[in-house]
């Protein structure tokens, strides 16, 4: 096993994802070696809490046997092969018939990626191939939302509103544009409802398509919460607005279900707990809960039937559909279904971490807009409630408390001063009980250093 000093060695050769691997060179990393249901533990043998299933995916939690032995039968019988040609496999077709099950009616076809930014590049590249198919090849430009997060490739990173992101290499790339996102708490004027406000901020979208021009537009894209930007849930009235745009223009509604999908909000979608239907549902992360790299755009009727016209649609991956992946990705999507994991995250511990959650954090000053929905929450930092004043060069605080966080071997996120949390979807109550008396024992370590 790999002793914590070995952490340094770890960096060696190895360029790590959003890191400053410069950084990690200096200060080694920390090593998990192993994990079980909602625990992952270091190479000390220390256990640590995973609040963030991962990285929003292991819906399932750790160590279900089942799927190794699934892997196991499958790569002894079909390791792999591909979709490109005129060809198929029983893995694949089950996985399908499996998504068609669990979306509404009007979704019968399925497109297979590896991750989410494949996902939403399969998407961009199909938006656009459909209007073109249908005769409106004007239709270009995607519109997204500022904090959104897409992936990381160039048309995901494009596609996201994360600054940070553009200011390397850039981007975004032409054709796609943003407005601003639906977060009350940090963009609502003062006195104005929660009602109003989800009005206010869907009609950023009209403004931008009569700006643009609807002739122009192929598609609106968003998660129904955003996730890696804090955790933003839109007041009820913003999404059913969005789809009415939608429809009234003529573009196409997609959900990024990346992070909602697969039952993190306490529905199989997130779009269902939202309100709203979308044509497009680009999905990964909880599919195969993790375990496997794979994704799935998820089509509906009225734009297969465009692509069907279009006749051939150049793009694909060698692992489209990897067997593997796919019938890890099936089982998975069993056991969600056959152990009621997602009915319980909407009757027992979403609404149990809901109560929770509020009751421990409205406790601390410096805490504001404490929020969740099913198994997906947070609260944002900031200096003064009342005022909503926050602290300067906003993020720093977050990584602050997140760190804290990280040393009493509970891992929560920060995205930006939004503390985050989306614990593996089996959690019980009494591990959201522990989960949550380290954290306000975090917190209130994090008072006491900026007091
Ligand atoms: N879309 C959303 C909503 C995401 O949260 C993510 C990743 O966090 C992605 C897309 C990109 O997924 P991946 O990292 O698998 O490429």
């Amino acid at each position: 096993m790999t002793k914590k000093n070995d952490t340094k060695h770890a960096v060696k050769h190895h360029l790590h994802p959003f890191s400053d691997n410069g950084q990690l060179k200096k200060n080694g990393v920390r090593m998990m070696v192993k994990a079980k249901g909602i625990y992952v533990y270091d190479s000390d043998g220390t256990e640590i809490i995973d609040g963030m299933a991962g990285l929003w995916c292991v819906n399932i939690g750790y160590g279900r046997k089942k799927l190794a032995k699934i892997a196991k039968k499958q790569m002894e019988v079909l390791p792999f092969y591909n979709t490109f040609f005129k060809t198929s496999h029983p893995a694949v077709i089950k996985l399908s018939e499996k998504l068609i099950e669990i979306t509404p009616d009007e979704f019968n076809h399925v497109f297979y990626t590896n991750s989410g930014s494949e996902s939403i590049d399969t998407m961009m590249r199909m938006v656009r191939h459909y209007w073109a198919s249908v005769g409106q090849p004007s239709k270009k430009i995607i519109i997204g939302r500022w904090n959104g997060y897409h992936g990381s490739t160039i048309g995901g990173a494009s596609l996201g509103g994360m600054k940070s992101m553009h200011q390397q290499g850039d981007l975004p790339i032409a054709n796609i544009v943003h407005i601003e996102q639906p977060w009350y708490y940090g963009l609502a004027n003062d006195n104005e409802s929660e009602e109003e406000f989800g009005i206010r901020a869907a009609n950023w979208l009209e403004e931008k398509i009569l700006s643009l021009g609807a002739d122009k537009i192929a598609a609106f894209v968003g998660e129904p919460i955003q996730g890696a930007g804090g955790v933003i849930i839109p007041p009820a009235s913003y999404w059913p607005r969005i789809e009415e745009i939608c429809r009234k223009h003529n573009i196409l509604l997609v959900s990024d279900e990346v992070i909602c999908g697969y039952g993190r909000t306490g529905k199989w979608f997130g779009f269902q707990t939202l309100g709203f239907t979308p044509d497009i549902c680009t999905t990964a992360k909880g599919l195969s809960s993790g375990y496997l790299p794979i994704g799935a755009v998820l089509v509906n009727d009225k734009v297969t039937e465009g692509l069907l016209a279009g006749g051939e649609f150049n793009h694909g991956f060698t692992y489209s559909g990897h067997p593997v992946a796919a019938a890890v990705a099936y089982e998975n999507l069993n056991i969600l279904a056959d152990k009621n994991i997602i009915e319980k995250v909407y009757t027992k511990t979403g609404p149990y971490l809901r109560k929770r959650w509020q009751e421990t954090f409205s406790q601390f000053k410096y805490i504001a807009d404490i929020r969740t929905e099913g198994l997906m929450c947070g609260f944002t930092l900031v200096k003064n409630r009342e005022t909503r004043e926050f602290f300067e060069d906003f993020g720093t605080t977050g990584l602050l408390c997140r760190d804290i966080f990280f040393k009493n071997n509970l891992i929560f996120r920060a995205c930006g001063d939004h503390i985050v949390a989306a614990p593996p979807l089996i959690i019980s109550k009494k591990e959201i009980d522990i989960m949550l008396s380290i954290a306000a024992t975090c917190m209130r370590e994090f008072e006491e250093l900026m007091d």
